[in-house]
């Protein structure tokens, strides 16, 4: 059988949901992968300072659990062993959006779920540590990558381990999962390359979020709540889900400066004042399991290394490195697997040629904006507030209006609110929207609207 081996040492910078998943990819195709994470990790699901949104909810997306499971097989009964809550797509969720308050609920046909964000890592983490060539060393924060003298190629990094020595690692390639990108963008300029072309979406959003013990007499025709508020006048909206051990996570938040205050009485007064008074009622005698935990987010960025003329062979940054996407959408940790699973492909497929590292980066960024563009295009919605900052698409207006018929048509129809979800969760591109029959269907909503 041909060797689907690709180099000896691969190094991952961070071991977040994007470099977790990528190691699982890098496995099968190097004889050692170590992740590097500055942290310490601890040893049961629990925040720690290197992912400062980690106590925010984070939804994981059909199609990132279904990434998940094509890298780690079995990977959603690891969710339900950790606590998961099974939540039927289309059913389980009230939604309410304004002019539909709830949004028709109907089981659309699959299930996902809800958990907290240390506990999907933690679960991630456990699969990767138990794959035979990765090491995972932790309290090993990278300082910068090692290239030749030439700077055409990465061939290392320098970190400090985790007695507070420097120490270098050589590798065939280093895969930039450390969230911000700094590292990859620093070997960029040190070595007189030009940084890649941005696209960056604007928006000041900032979430105010707590935890509560689900209450006995909590309502039985939901099992979490999404409310939006009347864009553009208001921006304030809300995402509680359920987590494991029984509890509620309820994340608020506004765009442009619209902060949820940092104490509970200031938390639960901006809840009270959402445009519609579901999850206050839930909430407001239930007991509160933690602090209000804030978090502010500047805005989406799109780094766009497809453009770029030439890369330094042996370097892939990956995930959040490449995209960060507004998180109210709940996309980040979807993608990074989606990613991660191209990666894996790629590799295999490189594998059979005479230099796989040669073309792997240009291979990997020709392919990522086809996994970025939906998840973008619902980012791009941010415009509707006056305050975005940012490139508004030409078609904006036009796009909103669509948008608006389409949510329509999928209150009435099943097959086109199943539709709007599977794209929703990453599950279909968003040019399925182009079908004819389907825009001759929302143009006729249009039309009456
Ligand atoms: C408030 C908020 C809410 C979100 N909600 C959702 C959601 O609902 N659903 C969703 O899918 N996504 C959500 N996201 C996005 C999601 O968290 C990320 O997209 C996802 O975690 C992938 O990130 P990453 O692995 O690239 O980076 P990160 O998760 O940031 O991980 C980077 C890792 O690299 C380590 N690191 C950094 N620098 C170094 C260094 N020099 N040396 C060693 N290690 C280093 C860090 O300690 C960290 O562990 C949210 C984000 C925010 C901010």
């Amino acid at each position: 059988m041909a060797s689907t081996l690709v180099g000896k040492q691969a190094v991952v910078i961070g071991a977040g949901i994007g470099g977790l998943t990528a190691a699982g990819a890098l496995a099968p195709h190097f004889e050692e992968v170590a992740v590097l994470e500055r942290d310490a990790l601890p040893t049961e699901p629990a925040h720690r300072p290197g992912t400062p949104q980690a106590p925010h909810v984070h939804a994981l997306l059909t199609s990132g659990q279904r990434a998940l499971g094509e890298l780690f097989p079995g990977f959603e009964q690891d969710l339900v062993r950790a606590g998961a809550v099974p939540l039927r797509a289309g059913l389980d969720i009230r939604v309410e959006r304004p002019g539909y308050d709830p949004f028709p609920q109907r089981d659309l046909g699959w299930v996902g779920y809800a958990i907290s964000r240390p506990a999907i890592e933690f679960a991630v983490r456990r699969r990767v540590q138990g794959l035979a060539n990765v090491v995972l060393r932790q309290r090993c924060r990278v300082q910068e990558m090692l290239t030749t003298a030439e700077g055409t190629a990465v061939t290392g990094v320098r970190f400090e381990n985790d007695d507070g020595a420097g120490e270098t690692l050589a590798a065939d390639l280093v895969v930039d999962a450390s969230g911000r990108g700094a590292l990859t963008l620093g070997l960029l300029q040190s070595i007189g390359r030009p940084p890649p072309e941005e696209t960056t979406i604007g928006v000041d959003f900032s979430y105010g979020t707590c935890v509560f013990a689900i209450p006995n007499d909590a309502p039985t025709d939901w099992k979490g709540v999404m409310t939006f508020g009347q864009a553009p006048q208001s921006a304030r909206g809300g995402l509680m889900l359920p987590l494991e051990g029984n509890r509620w996570m309820a994340s608020f938040g506004g765009f442009h400066g619209d902060a949820p205050p940092g104490d509970v009485e200031g938390y639960l007064t901006y809840a009270r004042e959402l445009r519609t008074p579901t999850i206050y009622n839930a909430i407001k005698h239930a007991t509160r399991l933690r602090e209000v935990v804030r978090y502010r987010f500047r805005g989406s960025i799109w780094r766009h290394f497809e453009r770029l003329d030439g890369f330094p062979r042996g370097l892939l940054p990956i995930a959040d490195a490449i995209c960060q996407f507004n998180p109210v959408y709940g996309q980040g940790m979807s993608v990074a697997a989606q990613e991660a699973c191209l990666l894996g492909t790629l590799l295999a497929r490189l594998a059979r040629e005479s230099d796989p590292l040669a073309t792997l980066a240009p291979s990997f960024f020709a392919e990522v904006p086809a996994l970025i563009e939906t998840p973008w295009s619902v980012a791009n919605l941010d415009f509707i507030y006056p305050d975005t900052r940012g490139q508004r698409p030409a078609d904006f207006e036009a796009t909103l209006k669509f948008g608006m018929a389409l949510t329509r048509l999928a209150a009435e129809d099943a097959a086109v609110h199943k539709l709007t979800a599977e794209v929703q969760h990453l599950l279909k591109p968003r040019s399925v929207y182009r079908d004819p029959a389907l825009v001759q269907r929302v143009l006729a909503v249009m039309a009456k609207m």
